[in-house]
């Protein structure tokens, strides 16, 4: 049977696998690895493998805009010109009314890169204000901040290749053999075909990837900066720093030496709950290897502490010199599989294109004169957390939310709940009639997903991949690129959105990266699809060269992005600030993934063969605290905080220590009861410089159902 085949990539999480897409002739989908493809080699984990489900299961998706004028009634069928014609209207009532903070735009890190230029370009160039931000702020921006301060620039300086190059890999606040499972997979071999090779797994449970590892330093949640301060005090103790890396390429060691000999390493290892034994051996491994690489994910990034734990992991590789050479250095794994690509053309609320701020009058005249429209605000734009407490407030009137489920992503969920309901105008554009967020949408826009339109990402290694269009969207669905240029015609700016095609998105944004730190002013789509990706930068000069495909590794002449070009040392306050347990919420509750879903499962809950993994939504707790209160394994338990409650059933394990319990994100409201929305418990507290929310640390109260 006649088949055709695409190039593509997963469109789960930030790893970034490529993927073949066949087509028979018959329309059938198939979905392979890429055996070319540098990241996965041809391996997949069970959600990738199981993608072209999701393409071929149509039975939940939107087919045609939808609209109402009272949510009391059912939404109905309407033409895109009457959907647009009205959301249009309205927002020119609110920006004319109350002023364009008035409105806003809440994204999503699944977003391709083109769709978010354009976001960020409607909002921030023409609207008027900076309101855009995007489910990334939940998921990589501690990470952001903490790289901007220490190394100058929102630059992951590593890539995949480094795994292979590492003798010593410190997994901290991750679970990469559930939620990044192909890097963990060349973690693993790597380990088997080298056994020296050593594997540090800092998490408050015990998890997959602890399992795979040689030293797990199970620390209380909230102390990784006093955990990290207790191994660079043994580093500097044992002169196991790098002297001259540092007087040459850093600053701040003075006062870092001062901060981390606030206390000695047996009261870090008390506050942390680890033995001291255990971190003086990951100490020693660090010290002695000759590739140290740093992972990390939503475990220091959730936290309202979230930059002060990214610059405190980060210290270590520059205390040490381990940083810009082969095999080493600091490597957050994104989330999402363009959150980076968001941030690189500006979708955040404090950020414009191409890494500029906001802030900057500079950045913003060039941003202006560029984009050919209005003055660009200088207001600080919301960020997610703050869109919805304003809508809820009733300072925001209407939000467009594009590609993600605010209703069950968010933190405490109740509130995100009377925002929603508070709002005067919520758009929904979305692939799937699923969205528990869809409840509360005046006008529903339906989207086309993966596969049905054509566009890049970014990878969590800077790596930039086309995707191609295989198949037609059904119904009337149209891509994201579509209904935005179709929306800024209604709104009079259709001739500052006129494109052709997608590549000419992508051309214009590239003109706004020539000559900063992250140009791609050399890339064009021809280029990626013959090279299949390209780490970025990718200047002009380097697109003479046929053969080049980007850059690998950052800062290899140990020049930084900062002012000063040294890499800056950060002495941040060890002590948690998020919400005390008292007598009533004596319990920490940890949120985190499971294997098989994704997100809110919009899609991978669709399949049959990832729902067998995990069906259900639970609570883990520790037998001792299940003791104390006559709770036994699989029973119907209540959990309760002061913002709300879930009922689960309970799983007890050893995996976590006494205090401390557990609940998947995924699952909101079933049959419209507080069955298992995790996010009914956790907190809108926020790091004050990140606004990324505290998902790992809720207090609450476990009882009998
Ligand atoms: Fe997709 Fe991530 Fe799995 Fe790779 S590891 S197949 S990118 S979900």
């Amino acid at each position: 049977m006649n088949e055709k085949s695409y190039k593509s990539t997963c469109c789960y999480c930030g790893v970034g696998c490529g993927i073949l897409i066949k087509e028979k002739s018959n329309g059938q989908i198939l979905v392979e690895g890429d055996k070319d493809h540098p990241v996965n080699r041809g391996m997949l984990c069970s959600k990738g493998m199981n993608l072209h489900y999701t393409v071929m299961d149509k039975s939940d998706r939107l087919l045609y805009p939808q609209m109402r004028f009272n949510r009391n009634m059912p939404l109905e069928q309407v033409s895109w010109d009457a959907a647009l014609d009205r959301t249009a209207a309205i927002f020119k009532t609110f920006i004319a009314k109350y002023g364009p903070e008035s409105v806003g735009f809440y994204v999503s890190g699944q977003c391709l890169t083109e769709e978010y230029y354009l976001w960020n370009k409607l909002m921030k160039g023409f609207i008027g204000a900076n309101n855009i931000d995007t489910n990334s702020r939940l998921c990589m921006s501690s990470a952001v901040v903490g790289y901007k301060l220490s190394l100058g620039e929102d630059a992951v300086p590593v890539c995949y290749d480094d795994i292979e190059l590492s003798d010593v890999i410190l997994v901290e606040g991750a679970n990469p053999a559930w939620c990044h499972p192909i890097i963990w997979r060349r973690v693993e071999a790597h380990k088997v075909a080298n056994p020296h090779v050593k594997i540090i797994v800092v998490d408050p449970r015990k998890t997959q990837t602890v399992a795979s590892g040689d030293l797990h330093l199970d620390i209380n949640p909230g102390t990784d900066v006093a955990l990290n301060y207790a191994i660079a005090r043994v580093l500097i103790e044992t002169g196991k720093i790098d002297a001259e890396f540092i007087e040459n390429h850093t600053e701040g060691i003075e006062a870092f030496k001062e901060k981390v000999f606030e206390k000695t390493v047996s009261e870090y290892a008390k506050i942390c709950g680890v033995e001291l034994q255990k971190i003086k051996t990951a100490a020693k491994w660090i010290g002695q290897s000759k590739g140290f690489l740093s992972m990390w994910t939503m475990g220091l990034n959730q936290s309202v502490i979230g930059v002060n734990k990214n610059l405190s992991l980060i210290n270590l590789s520059l205390i040490t010199g381990k940083i810009g050479k082969p095999g080493n250095g600091p490597f957050s794994l994104t989330g999402q599989p363009n959150a980076m690509g968001g941030r690189e053309v500006g979708g955040l609320a404090n950020m414009l294109a191409s890494h500029r701020d906001y802030a900057n009058p500079v950045h913003r005249n060039e941003m202006q004169a560029f984009w050919g429209g209005g003055a660009i605000s200088e207001k600080p734009g919301l960020t997610a957390t703050e869109m919805f407490q304003a809508l809820a407030d009733g300072k925001m009137k209407a939000i467009w939310i594009v590609c993600t489920n605010p209703l069950v992503s968010m933190p405490d969920a109740n509130m995100i709940e009377r925002a929603l309901k508070n709002a005067k105008l919520v758009v929904v554009q979305d692939v799937s009639s699923k969205s528990d967020t869809t409840k509360f949408a005046d006008i529903v826009l339906p989207a086309a997903a993966w596969t049905e339109k054509d566009g890049t990402m970014t990878n969590a290694e800077r790596r930039i991949s086309y995707l191609n269009k295989v198949v037609d969207a059904p119904g009337n669905a149209l891509p994201d690129t579509e209904i935005i240029c179709r929306f800024t015609e209604k709104m009079g700016w259709g001739d500052k959105f006129s494109y052709n095609k997608t590549e000419d998105i992508y051309k214009e944004y590239i003109k706004t990266t020539e000559n900063t730190n992250i140009d791609v002013s050399g890339l064009d789509f021809e280029k990626l699809q013959n090279f299949g990706t390209v780490q970025w930068p990718f200047t002009k000069k380097m697109s003479t060269d046929e053969s080049s495909i980007g850059t690998e590794r950052l800062f290899t002449d140990h020049s930084f992005y900062t002012a000063s070009k040294k890499a800056r040392i950060h002495s941040v306050p060890f002590q948690n600030q998020s919400e005390q347990i008292s007598g009533d919420f004596p319990l920490i509750l940890i949120t985190g993934r499971i294997r098989d879903q994704w997100h809110t499962m919009t899609k991978t809950g669709k399949v049959n063969k990832l729902n067998q993994h995990i069906n259900q939504p639970y609570v883990e707790m520790n037998p001792l605290d299940a003791k104390e209160r006559g709770i036994s394994d699989g029973q119907v338990v209540m959990v309760t905080g002061t913002r709300g409650e879930a009922k689960v059933k309970v799983i007890l394990t050893n995996d976590l220590k006494k205090g401390n319990c557990f609940m998947p994100m995924h699952w909101g409201k079933i049959l419209n009861q507080n069955f298992g929305r995790a996010n009914n418990l956790t907190n809108s507290l926020v790091d004050p410089r990140s606004k990324e929310p505290d998902f790992k640390y809720a207090v609450v109260e476990i009882s009998k159902y």
